[in-house]
C-alpha cells in the first residue's frame, strides 16, 4: 500500500511529536506513558480532523467543489476544522450542529469551537438532538445545488474510508518514530467517537504487521456498537489501502466505560485527567473526547492492565478549545483560586 497514490492537500503539521510523559508516569508508578500530539496538527488550535480533511478536502478540490458542509455536535472540533481548511482553500462552509447535550450554557453555545466556527467565516445552523443529521445535510445540499453551487457533503468527524486514511498516515508515522528512537509500543490508546481515527490506525498498523494492540476508549456508543462501527469502517479503509481483509473483528476493542451520562457530558474522571495532564504535563485535554480517552488511559494504568515497565503511547487528538465552551465544568477550580 502507498499512501501517495491517494489525491491529498498537505497542510497539517507532519509530523507531529511523539513525547515521554515523565511526571505523568511517575505520579501513576506504572508503565512508560507516551503521548503523539495530533492537538499539534497546526489547524486552527490542531486536532485529529487535520489529518482525515487532508485527504478528504483533496477529493473535495477534485470534483470543483466551492463549497464543503458537515455536521457535528454544537462544540465540534470537526466543525471547527472543516470550517478552517475550506478558509485555507477559499471554499465556502455550512455546518449542522446537533444539540446533543440540551445544555443552555452560553459558553457551550457561543464560545470555544462555536466562536472559531464563526471567526473561519462558516455559516452554522442548529438542529434538535437525535435527529438523522445526515439526512439534515442532505437536504440543505440539495437547495445549495439547485443555487447552482457545487457541494461536498463531508460525514459526521469526516469518518469515511477516504477520511481514515488520515490515520493510516498516523499508524505508518508513529511506528516510524518508534523505530527511530528503539522505542517498543506495547501499547497504543485513543479516544474513539465517529470511528475514524481508531478504524485508520488499526488498519495502517495491521498493514504493517506491527503487532501492536490499540485500545479505543468510547466516548458515546455503547461497546458492541462502537466495535461494530469500528471495525466496519477499517474492512473498507483496507478494502481502498488495498490491502482486503487485514482486520480481524477482534482487533477491534471500544471500552465504553468511561462515557458517563452521554455524549459531551464530563464525569469526575474526565476532569481529574484533565487536570492531571494540565499539572503534571502543560498538556491541555477536552471535556468531550481526549479526556474521557485519558480517563481510561490513567484507569488501566492504576488497575494494572498496564503493566510496569511496558510502553504506551496515548494519542492526543486535541480539542482543547472546546475548554473554553466548558467553563463551568471547572467552577470549582476558579472557586479556589478566588478563596486565596
Ligand atoms: C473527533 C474527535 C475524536 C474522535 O475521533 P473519531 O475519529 O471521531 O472517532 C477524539 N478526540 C477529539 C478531540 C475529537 O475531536
Amino acid at each position: 500500500m502507498h499512501l501517495a497514490r491517494f489525491p491529498r492537500v498537505f497542510l497539517a503539521h507532519l509530523p507531529t511529536p511523539l513525547e515521554k510523559l515523565d511526571r505523568l508516569s511517575k505520579e501513576l508508578g506504572g508503565p512508560e506513558i507516551w503521548i503523539k500530539r495530533d492537538d499539534c496538527t497546526g489547524l486552527s488550535t490542531g486536532g485529529n480532523k487535520t489529518r482525515k480533511l487532508e485527504f478528504l478536502m483533496a477529493e473535495a478540490q477534485a470534483m470543483g467543489a466551492d463549497t464543503v458542509m458537515t455536521q457535528g455536535a454544537t462544540q465540534s472540533n470537526h466543525a471547527r476544522q472543516t470550517a478552517a481548511f475550506a478558509a485555507k482553500l477559499g471554499m465556502a462552509c455550512q455546518i449542522l450542529l446537533e444539540d446533543r447535550t440540551g445544555s443552555n450554557d452560553a459558553n457551550y453555545n457561543t464560545n470555544g469551537n462555536v466562536l472559531l466556527d464563526h471567526l473561519h467565516g462558516a455559516t452554522t445552523s442548529k438542529r434538535k438532538g437525535g435527529m438523522d443529521m445526515q439526512a439534515e445535510m442532505e437536504a440543505v445540499a440539495e437547495k445549495l445545488r439547485a443555487e447552482g453551487r457545487k457541494v461536498y457533503v463531508i460525514p459526521g468527524g469526516g469518518s469515511n474510508a477516504t477520511g481514515a486514511l488520515g490515520y493510516v498516515n498516523c499508524a505508518f508515522e508513529t511506528v516510524s518514530q518508534a523505530n527511530d528512537r528503539g522505542l517498543v509500543i506495547d501499547h497504543f490508546v485513543t479516544a474513539t467517537g465517529s470511528a475514524g481515527t481508531q478504524a485508520g490506525l488499526i488498519t495502517g498498523l495491521k498493514a504493517i504487521n506491527a503487532g501492536i494492540p490499540l485500545t479505543g476508549i468510547g466516548v458515546r456508543a455503547p461497546r458492541e456498537k462502537q466495535e461494530e462501527n469500528v471495525y466496519k469502517l477499517a474492512l473498507q479503509t483496507a478494502e481502498k489501502l488495498g490491502c482486503p481483509g487485514v482486520v480481524a473483528r477482534e482487533d477491534v476493542v471500544a471500552d465504553s466505560s468511561y462515557v458517563g451520562e452521554g455524549y459531551g457530558i464530563p464525569r469526575a474522571d474526565t476532569l481529574e485527567a484533565i487536570r492531571m495532564f494540565a499539572q503534571l504535563e502543560a498538556i491541555l485535554l477536552d471535556p468531550v473526547y481526549s479526556g474521557k480517552g485519558a480517563a481510561g488511559l490513567i484507569d488501566y494504568c492504576r488497575k494494572g492492565k498496564f503493566k510496569k515497565g511496558e510502553r504506551v503511547v496515548f494519542l492526543h487528538t486535541g480539542g482543547s478549545a472546546a475548554l473554553f465552551g466548558y467553563n463551568a465544568a471547572f467552577a470549582d477550580d476558579q472557586k479556589s483560586l478566588a478563596a486565596e
